[in-house]
């Protein structure tokens, strides 16, 4: 781990405890069904196996890959299906489990999609949320931390497909992607 490169926010024993308040409450407000849980790939991928691991509920999970940012940390506006779903999600409780929402454009359009295959409900667990750039109504209904306007890197989240290893949530220091 290069510690000239970051700087940690939350650690993983933060972390931990929010995900399980996150999981308390999601266990709570579905109680007697069923849910859907689709991960956003890849920066997802272990907020959600911590998140699902803390939901005491029957279970489904699916995945979905869409494109938004390639390498930059600036988002282009343009989403596109890289990988749909295995499983229809007619009549289904969908929870979408995302890393962060920072625009909102990458949710807002995945939601308007599922919203038309027929779910029961779609609602939105984010690990983190950067409200201060959102430019598309995505209101996630879970929300983990709130943060400043930084690149955060760690628990999932990538620079350049590297740090996502990184087992704390962590600010990227602007010298590593401004040069
Ligand atoms: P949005 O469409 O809300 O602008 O961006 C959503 C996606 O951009 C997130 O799912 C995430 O993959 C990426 N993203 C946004 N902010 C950050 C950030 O601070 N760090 C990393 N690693 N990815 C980010
Ligand atoms: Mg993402
Ligand atoms: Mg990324």
């Amino acid at each position: 781990m290069n510690l000239d490169e970051i700087t940690v926010l939350y650690t993983a024993e933060e972390i931990q405890e929010k995900v399980c308040e996150m999981g308390r409450a999601i266990s709570f407000d579905y109680e007697g069904e069923s849910l859907l849980v689709v991960g956003i790939l890849k920066g997802a991928f272990i907020f959600m196996a911590d998140l699902v691991r803390q939901i005491k509920l029957p279970l489904q999970l699916d995945f979905i890959d869409v494109s938004s940012y390639g390498n930059s940390t600036v988002s282009s506006g343009e989403v596109r299906i890289m990988k749909d779903l295995e499983y229809s999600i007619k009549g289904k409780n969908v929870l979408i489990v995302e890393d962060i929402v920072d625009s909102g454009l990458t949710l807002y359009y995945i939601t308007e999609i599922l919203k038309k295959r027929s779910p029961q409900s779609v609602r939105i667990a984010c690990l983190l949320d950067k409200p201060s750039r959102r430019k598309s109504p995505a209101y996630p209904d879970y929300v983990g931390f709130t943060i400043p306007d930084e690149f955060i890197v760690g628990y999932g989240l990538d620079y350049d497909e590297k740090y996502r290893e990184y087992p704390d949530i962590c600010i990227l220091k602007p010298s590593v992607y401004e040069k």
